[in-house]
């Protein structure tokens, strides 16, 4: 699968711009604050509508317009494809089109062009606060299972009406007999949660230990653990018993979330642990074991996906090679010699070697190259 071209019309910095790609190695060349992480956003973003840095679709909108928009077409599933989203500048609903068909929702798209994302915060996920984890885990798992996807928005939706009864209760305790209710509907739908999260995490954890081995030459025992609310005795149990188990700890906690007007347990908190050897890499990790782990869990979640679709998924790697040492800048070259590959840097250097280079000033191709083998 790859991306044949995209036109950017009033996406953040890009008034209007079409870009032709490589189906191997592209190099998106150019200054800070020109429009790289731009690009690799509307990328991400044409192929899942989820943002890895937007909070509201809005924000991508370029500023001082009513909206924007992003056309792509892609190789995939044997067959050219087109994907397109317009988005508003107002709480206006998104509108996405496949195929020039309109779409209801972002998971229709499922499959046609699943991406990685890797950036420098992503190297220190595992030593970070565990929303980075938990956000990492989530983007992968939506792409794979747009069930995944649907039950979590639920989840979030659930969760924030929670929050505002128990806010609310403070000023008028009649409000709060309606808790119980939403309690029920939280653990339901956590319960689907958790019982995604296991079945993936483990698949992970098993495809990034073999990743690490290489990587340490072997010296090293990856281990990943799953980490949920603590009355789930087994993850991978039917979801029912794992939904009575998060209603026991739910109703241990109930007072303490009246008290407090905080919704304080559930699979919102998840997290996970990799250790080394045996040694948790959290408190004890060296900066290069940190970065290490990290990369065998990108390159795991690019293994997961293409198991899961085919093909292999798109790459972003954004300013992510620059910040390794020229080991690990090999090691994940040579992972990665099949599959269309997008790599921003300020500075090319051994870089300019790879494929198509895609140079960008203020939102502009200025120059386009291609290198010949
Ligand atoms: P760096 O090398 O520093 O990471 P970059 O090339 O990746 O730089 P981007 O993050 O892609 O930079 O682009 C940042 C620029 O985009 C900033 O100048 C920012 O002001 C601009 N920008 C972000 N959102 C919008 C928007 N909605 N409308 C117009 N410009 C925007
Ligand atoms: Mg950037």
């Amino acid at each position: 699968m790859n991306l044949k071209s995209i036109t950017l019309e009033n996406f953040r910095n890009y008034e209007k711009a079409d870009f032709l790609f490589d189906p191997g190695v592209n190099l998106i060349v150019g200054d800070n604050a020109q429009g790289k992480t731009n690009l690799l956003e509307a990328i991400a973003y044409l192929g899942s509508g989820k943002s890895f840095r937007a909070q509201k679709t809005s924000e991508m909108v370029r500023f001082h317009t009513d909206f924007g928009q992003m056309e792509g077409t892609v190789f995939s599933q044997d067959r050219e494809q087109t994907l397109r989203f317009v988005l508003f500048g107002s709480a206006r609903p998104r509108q996405i089109y496949r195929n020039g068909v309109k779409k209801k929702s972002a998971a229709e798209l499922s499959g046609v062009l699943p991406t990685v994302l890797f950036c420098p915060e992503d190297l220190m996920m595992l030593k970070s606060g565990s929303s980075q984890r938990r956000r990492f885990s989530d983007l992968a798992l939506c792409q794979l299972r747009p069930n995944y996807d649907a039950a979590l928005a639920e989840y979030n939706r659930i969760l924030e009406q929670k929050n505002r009864i128990l806010k609310d209760q403070f000023d008028d305790p009649s409000i709060g007999a309606i808790l119980p209710e939403y309690d029920t509907r939280l653990c339901q739908v956590g319960a689907l949660l958790i019982s995604y999260r296991s079945r993936f995490f483990q698949a992970l954890g098993e495809s990034a230990k073999r990743f690490h081995s290489q990587f340490s030459g072997g010296s090293e025992e990856f281990s990943l653990e799953y980490k949920t609310v603590s009355t789930v005795t087994d993850p991978f149990a039917p979801v029912q018993t794992i939904t009575g188990q998060l209603m026991d700890h739910l109703s241990s906690h109930s007072r303490a979330e009246r008290e407090t007007g905080q919704c304080l347990t559930g699979p919102h908190k998840d997290d996970f642990t990799v250790r080394l050897s045996g040694i948790d890499l959290k408190v004890y990790g060296s900066q290069g074991q940190t970065r290490t782990s990290a990369i065998s869990l990108k390159l795991a979640q690019r293994e997961l996906m293409k198991r899961e679709f085919g093909e292999e998924p798109v790459l972003l790697l954004d300013d992510v090679l620059s910040e390794l040492d020229p080991g690990r800048q090999d090691f994940v070259l040579n992972q990665i010699v099949s599959g269309q590959v997008f790599i921003t840097c300020c500075e090319p250097g051994r870089f300019t070697k790879l494929g198509k280079t895609i140079q960008i000033k203020k939102g502009t191709i200025l120059e386009e190259s291609i290198q010949q083998f």
